[in-house]
């Protein structure tokens, strides 16, 4: 699932790209995308004539800030991502008329929500399990629908003190509350796992248990691993791609996630998989003791 540095890649290349382009007509095969408002019938009404102001994240949360006080959010769940280029209908399917990532990759190929631009390009998104979310909110009830979120990981006035005031109280595994989007926003199974390796703490401690100086440890790891995932656009180890329909490169970076059996690159030990309330947490059963 993108998670927050997949989320952001996806928000810094859109802003590159479309801010100030109005939606002219939408299109999807899969309705029950829409969420709100009701129908896709009163989206596409709604949609049509919009102009993109800013887009940001919140979260896992893509949001598109548009005129007359709108916002489009975009929730990519577990296998979408946005795509920007151009496609016409021919003998059953979408085709890219762009050679290269968007029309190569299979990853790319499962257009079930196309938003058209005002300079003939195309904004879709590509699902193959068809999980995502869309939603069209008044600005100041999507305030509200938000403030249940946790803080931003990368903000710059996310000191640690804020941070160590984000577990006041809190027990339960260290991993699953760091991946409580109401604790922290933005964080799921990758850079959990990451994190917590590169902390060497144990996944399953609980976080009542962590000391201020493994506090840290996380804090810093955490910081560390966001910006550098950013940096590199994600990863792509299943089905995540840019708008570009290019892979992330933060697949190189991984030390645990979805290496089990695999060397530990600290310690050589074999990295363990153990489910985790319903999750999977990759650790290193030698760096990361409990
Ligand atoms: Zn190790």
């Amino acid at each position: 699932m993108p998670e927050l540095p997949e989320v952001e890649t996806i928000v810094l290349d859109l802003r590159k790209k479309v801010l100030l382009r109005t939606f002219i007509d939408v299109w999807t095969d899969w309705k029950k995308m829409i969420k709100r408002p009701n129908s896709f019938e009163e989206f596409r009404k709604a949609i049509i004539g919009k102009k993109i102001l800013d887009i940001r994240r919140r979260g896992k949360n893509i949001l598109i800030d548009l005129s007359q006080d709108k916002i489009l959010l975009i929730h990519q769940k577990l296998t979408g991502h946005l795509l920007l280029g151009k496609w016409q209908f021919k003998n059953g399917n979408w085709q890219s008329l762009i050679k290269g990532f968007l029309s190569e990759d299979p990853m790319n190929r499962f257009l079930h929500l196309i938003f058209w631009l005002d300079d003939k390009r195309q904004l879709a998104l590509s699902d193959l399990r068809k999980f995502a979310k869309v939603e069209l909110w008044d600005n100041e009830e999507l305030k509200k629908e938000l403030s249940s979120f946790g803080p931003e990981p990368l903000e710059k006035d996310f000191t640690f003190e804020k941070f160590k005031e984000c577990f006041k109280g809190k027990r339960g595994r260290i991993k699953q509350i760091l991946m409580d989007q109401t604790v922290i926003a933005g964080i799921g199974n990758i850079y959990s796992d990451e994190t917590l390796w590169q902390a060497k703490i144990c996944p399953f401690k609980d976080v009542s248990k962590l000391t201020d100086e493994e506090l840290k440890e996380i804090y810093q790891a955490m910081k560390e691993i966001l910006a550098k995932a950013i940096k590199l656009g994600g990863e792509s180890i299943s089905d995540f791609r840019r708008i570009s329909g290019e892979r992330g490169h933060f697949d190189k970076e991984r030390k645990v996630y979805r290496r089990e059996g695999k060397p530990c690159p600290s310690c050589g030990t074999k990295i363990k998989r153990t489910k985790l309330g319903g999750r999977s947490a990759h650790y290193c059963p030698n760096c990361q003791i409990c």
